[in-house]
């Protein structure tokens, strides 16, 4: 049974969640502890699942969990999907420990060390309206900040300037989550994978990078040179010159179009972080005008100059022609910062 899905072995619960959702998770465990545990059958290579409620759920010899398929009505993955993986881990470890073999539960199951770089080939797969925008934001010298598989730390991931990508399986390319809004592969993740096969192959945790496209594909691009950017641009610089001139109390009614104006060009461009941080921003200025408990100036004061500082950085660090002299402070320190929080109030 290990031999057929490793892949499925190797997702810990951070990954389920990211992939799916807390609440799926959560439900899904509770259901499997207290002995709920759907019918699992495997027929060539195909996992397929059976609940008590009628339902089915099946994944494909070789696919990953967002191209598993279910009976029931629910659009994009269910709980019955991120059970059936769930089951499965359960139902391996219990198969080892029958024939008392060390316990290879999902998270010891990934006990060697690995790089995204080994899903290069991969990328011949993907549309090439896909790579074509991967080749833009190179040509682009985004930075990328990298951080290798370590032990204590078993997924790899990319951070640029705008989203983050987190690698949970060796064994697919599937399994990679990147936070901005697609549910599928994006030109972020395979920008990643470019990212990590152009670095060194050891001797390294953290690494900046800029991914060097191929020739033809080498066109500078500037991130910030479309109508949407420079828009988002321009309402962001008002915003923030808006609220240090005239304070967080005042009237809010044309902050609100702005942020609304924001918000939409965020959302049409897939920044994620730019999204997370203006709605953040927007709602701690409407707490203070409601006199709500939850207002705190400083609090108000931090997120404005985060939202600032993140976007100035990402700037820099998307320049088409490399800066001639460096930044006060390195690129990768502002935009990394704060990154796990933001994925613990996501998640
Ligand atoms: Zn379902
Ligand atoms: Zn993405």
């Amino acid at each position: 049974m290990n031999a057929l899905r490793p892949d499925l072995l190797a997702l810990s619960s951070e990954a389920l969640i990211a992939l799916s959702n807390a609440g799926f998770v959560k439900k899904a465990q509770k259901d499997l502890s207290e002995g709920k545990s759907p019918e699992l059958n495997s027929e060539n290579g195909e996992l397929i699942a059976r609940y008590s409620d009628g339902h089915i759920s099946t994944l494909p010899a070789g696919a990953g969990l967002r191209d598993a398929r279910c009976t029931c009505p629910a659009n994009g993955l269910c709980r019955h999907r991120v059970t059936m993986v769930l089951a499965y881990q359960h139902q391996a470890s219990m198969a080892n420990e029958a024939e008392n073999e060390p316990t290879a539960s999902s998270h010891e199951a990934a006990v060697e060390t690995w790089s995204p770089a080994l899903f290069k080939t991969e990328l011949e797969t993907l549309p090439s309206s896909l790579l074509k925008r991967a080749y833009r934001l190179a040509s682009a010298n985004t930075l990328i900040r990298l951080t290798a598989w370590q032990s204590d730390s078993p997924t790899p991931t990319a951070h640029l300037p705008m989203c983050s990508v987190r690698f949970f399986s060796s064994h697919s390319l599937s399994h990679a989550r990147c936070d901005c809004s697609d549910q599928q592969v994006c030109e972020h993740i395979a920008l990643a994978v470019m990212a990590f096969a152009q670095a060194p192959t050891e001797n390294w945790t953290q690494l900046n990078v800029t991914v060097i496209p191929p020739q033809q594909n080498a066109t500078a691009y500037d991130l910030f040179s479309s109508e949407a950017a420079m828009a988002l641009d321009q309402a962001i610089q008002t915003i923030a010159l808006q609220l240090w001139q005239e304070g967080s109390s005042q009237p809010l009614h044309h902050l609100e179009a702005l942020f609304a104006q924001a918000l939409q060009l965020a959302e049409s461009l897939k920044w994620r972080w730019v999204l997370e941080s203006l709605t953040a921003l927007r709602q701690a200025l409407l707490d203070q005008a409601a006199r709500s408990s939850r207002a705190h100036p400083e609090r108000t004061l931090a997120l404005l100059c985060e939202l600032q500082a993140r976007w100035t950085s990402s700037r820099y660090a998307c320049q088409p022609d490399a800066p001639s002299t460096p930044p006060l402070l390195p690129t990768c320190w502002v935009l990394a910062s704060k990154v796990k929080s933001r994925w613990i109030i996501y998640d």
